[in-house]
């Protein structure tokens, strides 16, 4: 049975085109609101149980990528989807304007500083891609970077996505499992939600004016993430293209995908040799023996 994620799920990019992916998912809606609701519960307990495998096996890690627009809803995946999964397994980094001290290093050095261990599940809010989206949108950037004027060339894109997909292979064959998720909203749904929040007193908070001048570069930024996903997709570490008008629907679809990852691993909580257990019957029974008497 193909997995809820697989229509989204791109392994080779190279004829990949974005406008033929729907921010909607409508064709590929198996279920209602109301059933994907009632699944995640199930879901995020699954996911759960299997990072417990992960962490006692302690030999393979997850790394988990999240890159969208603003107000596509990367916060509330990560919040829903993980909700279930024991904090201690989790490692959830999330990657702003890099500071002068960042700047003072490769693109790679401060992601690869916040990776996860073996047996955790690391999480990405924004990540490397960064490199390829809004420094892509905005030039300027690189002159911040500090980069030798000689290095930075018309070749530099196709030099960072190479230099990606090195690292990530690198990554796949130390044993770590990597998913990215682009959370494809719609340019209108956007609006509604940019609306929603300057009319929500309790959301106004999360309102910026420089997510609006981004908003502007809508059409950049797209031809920017459908770039990235031609040349950055693997077998190893694919781009899922969520569908994310609907939250729940995103949130059914992030959740499957994790699941699907971890499962492929096969794990198994360890398993002991016969001097071990006996070991742990001696220890028991030196406990049992320890038990206060009753008077
Ligand atoms: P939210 O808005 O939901 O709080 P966010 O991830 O959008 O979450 P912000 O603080 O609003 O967080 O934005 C982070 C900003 O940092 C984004 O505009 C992003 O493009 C920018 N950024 C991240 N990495 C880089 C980078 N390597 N170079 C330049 N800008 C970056
Ligand atoms: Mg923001």
């Amino acid at each position: 049975m193909s997995s809820p994620a697989s229509p989204f799920v791109v392994t080779d990019g190279r004829h990949f085109r974005l406008h033929r992916m729907d921010p909607r998912g409508s064709s590929h809606l198996s279920l209602s609101k109301e059933e994907a609701a009632a699944q995640l519960p199930d879901a995020v307990a699954r996911l759960a149980a299997l990072q417990e495998k992960l962490y006692a096996h302690s030999r393979w890690g997850v790394l988990l990528i999240f890159q969208a627009m603003d107000a596509a809803g990367k916060d509330s995946v990560i919040k829903h989807v993980l909700s279930g999964v024991n904090p201690q397994g989790c490692q959830v980094a999330a990657f702003k304007v890099p500071s002068s001290e960042e700047l003072n290093h490769d693109f790679l050095w401060r992601t690869t500083a916040r990776l996860p261990e073996r047996g955790r599940i690391g999480v990405f809010n924004r990540s490397y891609y960064e490199e390829v989206l809004v420094a892509r949108v905005h030039p300027e950037l690189l002159d911040n970077q500090k980069l030798p004027a000689e290095l930075v060339t018309a070749q530099i894109w196709k030099e960072r996505f190479e230099d990606i997909a090195a690292f990530e292979r690198h990554l796949a064959r130390s044993g770590f499992v990597i998913r990215k998720f682009f959370l494809n909203v719609s340019k209108e749904e956007q609006r509604q939600r940019f609306l929603k929040r300057l009319e929500e007193p309790a959301k106004r908070w999360k309102f910026s004016l420089g997510d609006v001048r981004e908003r502007e570069r809508w059409d950049d930024y797209m031809r920017a993430y459908e770039d990235m996903i031609r040349h950055t997709s693997s077998p190893d570490a694919p781009w899922i293209v969520v569908p994310a008008d609907r939250k729940w629907f995103a949130h059914h679809v992030v959740a499957a995908a994790v699941i699907e990852a971890l499962e492929q691993l096969d794990l198994k909580l360890p398993t002991m040799r016969a001097p071990q257990r006996r070991d742990l019957e001696r220890a028991k029974g030196e406990l049992e023996r320890q038990a206060p008497k009753r008077s």
